[in-house]
């Protein structure tokens, strides 16, 4: 029998928005993933003040909703520890002996993957699903997915993805400033956000 493949989408998800939404897909069609599990920060040292991980949380649950291919996989958010990656794709690979790990990643995050903890060990349980991000530097992402791959071989892919412009930092900044988010995140994100003030102040 073939190998189950899961994709892992971490994120901070503050709030979620469709660019980790078009990746996620991309990568389930791309390399035929049976299951993509949307997996929330705890709170990241390296991002700026972060909304409650319960919020966050719902969020994801109402983006993924209507696709029955995504999951919300909140052990992160629970934990009470710091969670390392390679921590968490250790425990899912325990759960899932069988299971082939896709983590999904944007551009930025592909440049910085080597100052991640543990990168080696990282990759021992999982390949990387890498998408481009930001328009003009293309043939540096190919370049370094070369790089990373000469290094560690035959473990990073690119996804073929339209390049969506649009970031948490933005949506926040956006709604911050009073203006429209509506396109950038879904409709239920959208009022999630709308109703409970989320976003009017900077977060402190
Ligand atoms: P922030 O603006 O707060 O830094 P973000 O929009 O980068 O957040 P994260 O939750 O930090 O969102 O991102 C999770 C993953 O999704 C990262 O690997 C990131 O590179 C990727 N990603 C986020 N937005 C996009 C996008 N528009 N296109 C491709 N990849 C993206």
């Amino acid at each position: 029998m073939e190998a189950k493949k899961i994709g892992i989408m971490g994120g901070t998800f503050n709030p979620i928005h469709y660019g980790h939404l078009m990746i996620a897909e991309a990568a389930r069609e791309q390399y035929g993933l049976q299951e993509v599990l949307f997996l929330p920060s705890g709170h990241p040292p390296h991002k700026e003040h972060t909304m409650p991980a319960s919020h966050r949380c719902s969020m994801v649950s109402l983006a993924i909703a209507d696709n029955p291919f995504f999951t919300l996989d909140k052990r992160e958010v629970d934990s009470p520890d710091t969670s390392y990656t390679y921590v968490t794709l250790e425990r899912l690979q325990k759960e899932c002996p069988q299971a082939e790990l896709y983590f999904i990643l944007g551009a930025d995050s592909l440049f910085d993957f080597e100052t991640w903890r543990k990168p080696e060990a990282i990759l021992k349980h999982c390949s990387i699903l890498a998408a481009f991000r930001k328009h003009g530097r293309q043939g540096e992402f190919f370049h370094q997915i070369d790089i990373l791959n000469h290094k560690h071989p035959g473990k990073f892919f690119p996804l073929d993805t339209p390049t969506l412009e649009v970031s948490s930092r933005d949506i926040r900044s956006r709604v911050q400033s009073g203006r429209s988010i509506r396109y950038l995140v879904p409709r239920e994100v959208e009022a999630y956000i709308r109703e409970r003030h989320l976003y009017e102040s900077p977060l402190i």
